[in-house]
């Protein structure tokens, strides 16, 4: 279950949105009185109160709003009981002032804004000392593991327990809470109106993660990546586990460097089946592979891993099958060529982890591969690696290539008005090639239909890549059609 928390300065805005959130579907609201700008009518904001309702009157010190003297606050949580409330909140050092009463359940609740505490257990056994119901402990993650303590310790605790780690580091921690066991997950009404950091809102719980259908069973997968709110792998992916009526459900998972080998050992116990990869980890995950084919041994980066039985760790690189697969399909429409790469002219730009892919795919292929990197070093590092040509940023104007390749982000929102190509040096015979898929229709894709090359698009490779993870996260055909109208409709139709 989520509890939706409706945190507005009048009474009438609190009294429509609970009204709103139940049509929407939730079955549960926390009030937070805290919000609520002068006195508090508790008679008005409870008549005829279309769900059950957690009362909450936070404190400044624990991150809320209220500015009273403690005992106005404590005689409020008094009066709230008083009126029958589902549930009042306490905090662990009011608890024991305010007893139980009538069919009020209690959730004792305490907060740490800087850290999760490493006797997180003491703390826990301590507040069911504290007559529970709930145990809601809300906590801040600075570091990867954390999320897996907080879920480990609502697994085993006996007293129902609301365990979450706020930040963004610790947002999978309210996605995952159900499957751990938690009786309910707090979201907030709009996502621009968050309570606490790394919050979702009740609409991005249900539309995009199916958060009433986690269960103990539902099998994880996710992206890593730091930073990694941007993503849109989630959208995608949800999407189609819900339309093939698969079990499981794809997370954000922020990880830094320096906290990955952690967070790859903590994977399987957090129900991790797979996992998409992307910046800064695409190369550092090598080391953590227990099989590796040819393919990622020539590329040198992994976009996708898959958990095995026993520590196993399998890695795939979807990012280069699908940029061939698209490039193919695009020389195969393209007037007068046979659908191959054989000796055809590539210049990539960038030498990155999507140039490295791409590259080292083109190469495969026969293609005369050049790359011009804005970091002379990495370009030529990247030529000696696959035995190819580097050329100076400045100089990627001396090369006529059949075939253009952007691997760098130019042209990425919300720089959309740069290109890394000049227009004018764009030919109606060159197939040009932009990885960039937010937004789709770049300057440089633009510009190139204006010129009559044939064009590829980064939302194609997106897709293509997303297919390709999702048949080796399922072993079933990925319903492609749905996971481009999906990314489409989120990169936004304003910028088609
Ligand atoms: P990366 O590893 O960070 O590499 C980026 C490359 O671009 C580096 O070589 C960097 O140069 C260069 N670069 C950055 N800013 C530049 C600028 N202003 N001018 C010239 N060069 C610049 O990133 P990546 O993973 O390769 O991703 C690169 C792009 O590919 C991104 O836009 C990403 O969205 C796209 N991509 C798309 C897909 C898809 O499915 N469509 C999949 C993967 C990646 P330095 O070496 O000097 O830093």
């Amino acid at each position: 279950m989520i509890c939706v928390s409706i945190a507005r300065g009048r009474h009438r805005h609190v009294i429509a949105e609970h009204r709103h959130l139940v049509q929407q579907g939730a079955k549960l609201v926390e009030l937070r009185l805290d919000y609520i700008d002068g006195e508090v009518n508790l008679k008005r904001l409870l008549a005829d109160r279309p769900s059950p309702v957690v009362v909450t009157c936070r404190r400044e010190r624990d991150g809320g709003k209220f500015t009273g003297t403690e005992e106005q606050r404590l005689m409020l949580l008094r009066s709230a009981i008083a009126e029958g409330v589902e549930y009042i909140d306490l905090e662990d050092d009011v608890a024991s002032a305010i007893p139980r009463y009538g069919k009020t359940k209690r959730i004792i609740s305490l907060h740490d804004y800087r850290k999760t505490p490493d006797d997180l257990e003491d703390i826990h056994a301590r507040l069911t000392t504290l007559d529970p119901d709930v145990i809601k402990i809300a906590t801040t993650a600075n570091q990867s593991h954390d999320n897996l303590r907080m879920l480990q310790l609502i697994q085993r605790s006996k007293v129902p327990t609301v365990g979450i780690c706020m930040g963004d580091i610790g947002t999978p921690s309210r996605i995952l809470a159900g499957r751990f066991g938690a009786p309910f997950t707090f979201a907030t009404f709009h996502h621009e109106r968050t309570l606490a950091p790394g919050q979702l809102s009740y609409q991005q719980m249900t539309d995009i993660y199916h958060y009433d259908r986690i269960d103990p069973q539902t099998v994880v997968f996710g992206v890593i990546g730091d930073p990694i709110g941007h993503s849109l792998s989630p959208m995608v992916h949800n999407a189609a586990f819900r339309r093939a009526g698969i079990n499981a459900v794809y997370l954000p998972f922020r990880v830094p460097r320096e906290h990955l080998n952690q967070f790859l050992e903590d994977a399987p116990a957090l129900g991790i089946k797979g996992l998409s990869v992307t910046i800064p980890h695409k190369e550092a995950v090598l080391k953590k592979l227990t099989s590796m084919d040819n393919t990622m041994v020539g590329i040198g980066a992994a976009n996708t891993l898959m958990f095995g039985e026993r520590g196993k760790v399998v890695g795939s690189n979807t990012d280069y099958q699908a940029a061939l697969d698209s490039l193919e399909q695009a020389l195969m429409v393209h007037a007068g060529r046979k659908g191959t790469l054989e000796n055809q002219t590539a210049l990539v730009l960038g030498a990155g982890g999507a140039a490295k892919a791409i590259a080292f795919g083109m190469k495969q292929m026969g293609a005369q591969v050049v790359i011009a990197g804005r970091t002379n070093q990495r370009a030529q590092q990247l030529a000696d690696a696959l035995k190819c040509k580097a050329i100076e940023w400045l100089n990627r104007y001396s090369v006529q290539p059949d075939v253009l390749i952007n691997c760098t982000p130019v042209g990425m929102h919300p720089n959309v008005d740069a290109t890394p190509y000049d227009k004018h040096h764009l030919r109606p015979s060159m197939v040009v090639f932009d990885t960039v898929y937010n937004p789709e229709n770049t300057l440089l894709v633009k510009d190139a239909r204006s010129q009559s090359c044939t064009v590829v698009t980064g939302v194609e490779m997106f897709v293509r890549q997303a297919c390709l993870q999702f048949k080796l996260f399922t072993s079933q055909e990925a319903p492609s059609e749905l996971m481009r109208e999906v990314l489409k409709r989120t990169i936004g139709p304003a910028k088609y």
